[in-house]
């Protein structure tokens, strides 16, 4: 057992941690309060190599593997301090470039693989419906075979990046069960898809969010990536490294904070007794490295497992509960720490806590990863 990262993974994080730093983390506050999406923010983020993290580098990518990309957006989260954006990266190589790296056709990865590893193609995921949730597998948009391809009917919610997405990836029913979910490739100017207007959010405002219809919306044959009926096998390919990914800068933004109300604890005297002497904060800041810590080791043994063995089902759901409690009572905390001026704007902790309460909802609540862990026991 050896819980060292390499000098090479270290050198990965910590260049994200200065470029995040100096590239991504100012004008945070007015982004947030206006619901901006930075394309700055998120072409400086590809010139980094962000986006093409995971791509292989037959195709502009980077070509690394999962746990050097944890590493590195772990970085990022704690550089950033724009958590929507770095989400919005997150979600984009994971369930856009994911599907296509793992399963696309040569023609689908030579014609979208680049520009999604440059930043000039942005990527959405579609799966969510307003009726099926959480039972994201139930889904009821149809594709019915039309003329050489596909036509598509359904709504879609929640669709992380739509209102800037160049390419949506969505899921589809072409027939009944497990085997009748086809996962298939749809270009913003496709005729029939229509992107909803903005949907306004509590936290996570500066990464944009829609929902989006499919009217008659035809798509070719060359459209299906993997094979007719193969979606839900991909799709649970996709969220075993998703729940990582999209976890791992939120390791970098608890590391943050908990420095953060270290140096506070220290320094904030009420009365003459700095509030790190009172045993009730030098507790609740003990049981946030506790919290991280625990969060931290899940995190990187399920990215450790996915890339030695290939799959990493409970390790991923284990993982992505643990980091997503962690992040939100962490926050939660902070701004017990920071007092009244947690609860300001200015001391960007409200913003934290906002941005993590996100965390147990996306890519499967904290109730469905539970669920995931008790049925491979035999259990719920
Ligand atoms: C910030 C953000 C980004 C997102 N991005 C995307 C995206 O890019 N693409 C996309 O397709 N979707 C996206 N989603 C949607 C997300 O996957 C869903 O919100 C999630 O799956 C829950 O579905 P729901 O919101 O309909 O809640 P519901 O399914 O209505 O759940 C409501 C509550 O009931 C609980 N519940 C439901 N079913 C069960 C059950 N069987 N057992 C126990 N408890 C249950 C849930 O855990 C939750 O607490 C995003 C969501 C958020 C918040």
């Amino acid at each position: 057992m050896d819980f060292e990262w390499t000098a090479d993974h270290l050198r990965l994080r910590h260049g994200a941690v200065e470029f995040a730093a100096s590239r991504l983390a100012d004008g945070v506050a007015r982004r947030d309060r206006e619901g901006d999406f930075s394309r700055e923010a998120w072409q400086a983020c590809a010139e980094f190599g962000l986006q093409g993290l995971l791509v292989p580098e037959e195709w502009n990518g980077a070509g690394q593997d999962l746990l050097s990309a944890v590493a590195v957006f772990e970085g990022i989260g704690y550089g950033a301090r724009d958590n929507g954006l770095v989400f919005s990266v997150a979600a984009h190589a994971a369930s856009c470039e994911g599907p296509l790296c793992a399963f696309g056709s040569e023609a689908q990865k030579r014609t979208w693989l680049p520009g999604l590893a440059d930043g000039s193609v942005i990527g959405a995921t579609a799966i969510t419906e307003p009726d099926s949730g959480s039972h994201a597998l139930g889904l009821a948009t149809t594709a019915v075979p039309r003329a050489d391809g596909w036509l598509l009917n359904g709504s879609k919610t929640f669709v992380t990046n739509a209102p800037v997405a160049d390419l949506f990836v969505v899921y589809a029913r072409t027939g009944p069960g497990f085997g009748g979910i086809t996962c298939l490739l749809a270009p913003r100017d496709t005729a029939g898809l229509i992107v909803g207007p903005p949907i306004e959010k509590m936290g996570l405002r500066t990464s944009p969010m829609s929902q989006v219809y499919l009217d008659d919306c035809w798509l070719p044959s060359s459209a299906v990536v993997g094979g007719v009926g193969s979606g839900a096998m991909i799709f649970s390919q996709v969220m075993e490294v998703e729940r990582l990914l999209v976890m791992a800068p939120a390791i970098g933004v608890m590391q943050r904070t908990l420095e953060r109300c270290v140096a506070h604890a220290r320094q904030r005297k009420v009365g003459s007794v700095p509030i790190g002497k009172h045993q009730a904060i030098a507790h609740r800041i003990a049981d946030m490295e506790l919290e991280l810590e625990a969060a931290r080791l899940l995190l990187y043994r399920a990215a450790w497992q996915r890339v030695r063995h290939g799959t990493a089902t409970r390790e991923s759901a284990l993982a992505k509960l643990a980091v997503s409690e962690a992040y939100v009572e962490v926050c939660r905390s902070a701004v017990q720490v920071f007092g009244g001026y947690g609860y300001t704007v200015e001391y960007e902790l409200e913003r934290e806590l906002r941005d993590a309460l996100a965390a147990t909802l996306y890519v499967g609540t904290s109730e469905i990863q539970r669920n995931l862990i008790a049925g491979l026991r035999g259990l719920g």
